[in-house]
């Protein structure tokens, strides 16, 4: 196959108008066959990589491989049967040679074994050689039925049992496909040679070579690297195009982040009267987020900080921005707990500022916040919503029903998201539609989340954001102690005890059911019921979970805010927002059940005042991974760390479903694995896009970016 490039070669949108059965041998029930595998056109076809390579060069014999070694061998079927076993699990044993020795495949729960391992088929079975009853054996082998090919490296492809199609169907299809292409002229390149060059790339013949008809496992290496390339670049143009455009196109309201606007120095004088000096990280991120504010195109940054790094101070400030100038603000949350602690929480801090009224006596008004949930009665939300079209209502705290109500502000300037996980990109839309800043200005969207996600991942999925992050705590902290208690409820209880012995309080949070609220709020009061009744009997123990009525709730948190309940018992309602400096006790009861994210949210309810505080992870782990999620939470109270580990524990499911993945262009990339070329593969996009023209200077990579990732895949990926 010729290396070289040739301009002027076949591209990736001639492939995929292509049908499969332009190649030989693929007729109506060969092209069905291959549909159910969602490969349709040539482009599907060669971009069906193998799933895996078998090192022919490996390959050992039956007397080679010695017991208890683990090893690869050609073997052809001698005999098969299939029986239960007692317990009822099937078990198919193959008996197979080469020639060198005979050795007995067992399989245990694979019944189709025996349909596929018919007497006379050639295999390459892998596996650890064991002896069993005097004779030689390997349990649950990988098992590929490779047919006659030769060669040292055998491309296994992903095989369909339902559509009919074994590997050695594809590996032909493919290989004349190739063949086909390098025939006619060759593939074309859009990847500009310089940065070919930079990144030690290789060409994409070689490339689509090199994966499907590899000759050493070595360019298999080399040709992953540009495939994954490809994906990523394709990605990150995309997500750059839409950002610059989104700048450049989108008129912004020009904030007035000094003290000249209509309402004075607000920001100034909410930094003056607050109790502590800002951190240094906060410093920085309110700097980025004026300088945004201040500029002519609307902000769309993101602000990360870990669980109580202090970014309501910082959100309160971007908000501050547009009620000086004469707008408003609005933050919305995910939750009506949540946005009831955010209003108690912000309204006091902004006790005391006023803005400028010219229908009163003073000619000034105290600034004025509301808040609006699902649960606000209809007599309040009439008058909410009134001082929201008239300009009376300054900022608006406020759940979905924000959005999905259409209210009307007079003019909202900044909008302010919390939790981003939580919300979607049509969410952020209707949001951003929502404003009128004047004139059809666009608000400004700053979008908070505490869930840190790592560097590499935020690039991808919020790629069309710019990010800040608070990356230091406030002083004064002590950091929190965990300890993981496998099965010592005494110890528990008696750490609960001291510690409101001692004048604290503690939060029990209930097992985590995920198939059904009402089986979890039973479970809590369950655990509620057993506590007070035992080991905390003497003591104050309130309850709380999605069922509980929102009077109920919000005497139930004021209770325990003042003190006067000791125990809070609750379900995940209280993962984000509460805060309570004097809770010193977070007990997570069967932790295993919680991701990494989920538990590092809930132990951020604790340590956020100057006593020590201690978190305990209740409960054994059922899986090797759940292990690894306690053990990192106990390690560890950096969010960013933790992140970390959650996505090398669960792949990219962590960030984008496996819709998601399914459906983009990632095939072979994988966020975790190729984290270094997502950074890479951003850079070169900045460069190609970031030059005022777009994707003009590369219109064959443009071409590529609207076939791959035309019409919705990037909304998809960006659906969190
Ligand atoms: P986050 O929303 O990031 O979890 P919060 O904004 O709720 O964190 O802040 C957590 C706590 O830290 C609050 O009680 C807040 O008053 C306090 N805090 C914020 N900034 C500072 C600071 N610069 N110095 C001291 N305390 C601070
Ligand atoms: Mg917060």
């Amino acid at each position: 196959m010729p290396s070289e490039t040739s301009p002027g070669g076949v591209t990736l949108r001639e492939l995929a108008d292509r049908p499969v059965t332009d190649l030989q041998g693929v007729g109506d029930k060969r092209a069905a066959a291959l549909a159910k595998v969602d490969v349709r056109t040539i482009l599907d076809l060669i971009s069906y990589y193998p799933r895996r390579y078998l090192d022919r060069t490996r390959e050992a014999t039956i007397e080679a491989l010695g017991v208890g070694e683990e090893g690869m061998v050609l073997v052809r079927v001698a005999r098969v049967s299939a029986r239960r076993t007692r317990n009822g699990r099937s078990l198919v044993e193959v008996r197979v040679t080469d020639g060198t020795g005979s050795l007995t495949l067992t399989f245990f729960n694979q019944p189709w074994r025996e349909r596929q391992l018919t007497e006379g088929t050639e295999a390459v079975v892998f596996g650890k050689m064991d002896r069993y009853r005097d004779k030689l054996q390997m349990t649950n082998p990988i098992v590929d039925l490779v047919g006659d090919r030769t060669g040292r490296i055998v491309a296994v492809y992903p095989q369909s049992g339902s559509a009919g199609l074994q590997s050695w169907d594809l590996d032909g299809l493919v290989g004349e496909a190739l063949r086909r292409v390098m025939l006619k002229r060759g593939f074309d390149d859009p990847l500009p040679a310089a940065v070919r060059d930079r990144y030690r790339l290789i060409d994409r013949a070689t490339a689509y070579g090199g994966i499907h008809r590899p000759e050493s496992m070595q360019e298999v290496a080399e040709a992953r690297r540009r495939l994954v390339f490809d994906e990523l670049l394709r990605i990150q143009l995309e997500l750059v195009r839409r950002k610059v455009h989104l700048e450049r196109s989108a008129l912004g309201i020009v904030h007035v982040t000094g003290g000249q606007g209509p309402n004075g120095d607000l920001l100034g004088t909410f930094h003056e009267r607050l109790g502590f000096p800002l951190t240094g990280a906060q410093q920085r991120t309110i700097g980025e987020i004026l300088a945004d504010l201040a500029g002519a195109s609307p902000m769309h940054r993101l602000l990360q900080g870990d669980v109580g790094s202090g970014k309501t101070v910082v959100a309160v400030s971007a908000l501050l921005v547009a009620v000086q100038g004469g707008h408003q603000g609005a933050l919305m949350v995910p939750t009506a707990v949540l946005a009831e602690q955010h209003h108690l929480g912000i309204a006091d801090l902004l006790a005391g500022l006023v803005v400028a009224d010219s229908g009163t006596l003073m000619g000034e008004r105290p600034l004025r916040v509301e808040l609006l949930t699902g649960y606000t009665t209809a007599a309040d939300r009439r008058q909410i919503i009134e001082g929201i079209e008239t300009g009376g209502v300054d900022i608006l705290i406020g759940t979905h029903a924000l959005i999905q109500e259409g209210v009307d502000f007079r003019s909202l300037g900044v909008i302010v998201i919390d939790e981003q996980h939580r919300f979607g990109v049509e969410q952020r839309a209707a949001l951003r539609e929502q404003g009128d800043g004047g004139e059809g200005a666009i608000p400004d969207v700053l979008v908070m989340t505490a869930t840190p996600i790592p560097r590499t991942a935020a690039m991808t999925v919020y790629g069309d954001l710019d990010v800040s992050v608070i990356d230091e705590m406030p002083p004064g902290r002590t950091p929190i102690r965990t300890h993981w208690i496998v099965d010592d409820d005494d110890q528990v209880w008696s750490i609960v005890r001291d510690e409101v012995a001692s004048g604290h309080q503690a939060y029990v949070v209930c097992p985590l059911i995920d198939e059904s609220e009402a089986l979890e709020v039973r479970s809590a009061e369950e655990t509620h019921d057993t506590l007070i009744t035992g080991v905390l009997s003497d003591l104050s123990v309130g309850l709380l979970h999605g069922r509980v009525g929102p009077a109920e709730k919000e005497e139930t948190m004021r209770l325990f805010r003042s003190g006067a309940l000791d125990v809070l018992v609750a379900t995940t309602v209280i993962e984000v927002g509460v805060d309570v400096p004097n809770a010193t006790v977070m007990v997570i009861l069967d932790a295993a059940r919680f991701g990494i994210a989920q538990l590092h949210q809930l132990r951020g309810r604790v340590g956020r005042g100057s006593a020590e505080s201690r978190c305990l992870l209740v409960g054994g782990a059922p899986t090797p991974d759940a292990e690894e999620r306690l053990e990192a939470l106990v390690r560890t109270t950096d969010g960013f760390e933790l992140a970390e580990v959650d996505l090398d524990l669960r792949g990219e499911g962590t960030i984008m479903g496996e819709r998601q993945k399914g459906r983009n262009d990632l095939r072979l990339a994988s966020l975790r694995r190729d984290r270094e070329w997502v950074e890479v593969a951003r850079e070169v996009a900045i460069e190609m896009v970031g030059d005022g023209d777009g994707l003009d200077g590369h219109p064959a990579l443009a071409d590529e970016v609207a076939l791959l990732l035309g019409g919705d895949e990037v909304d998809y990926l960006l659906k969190s």
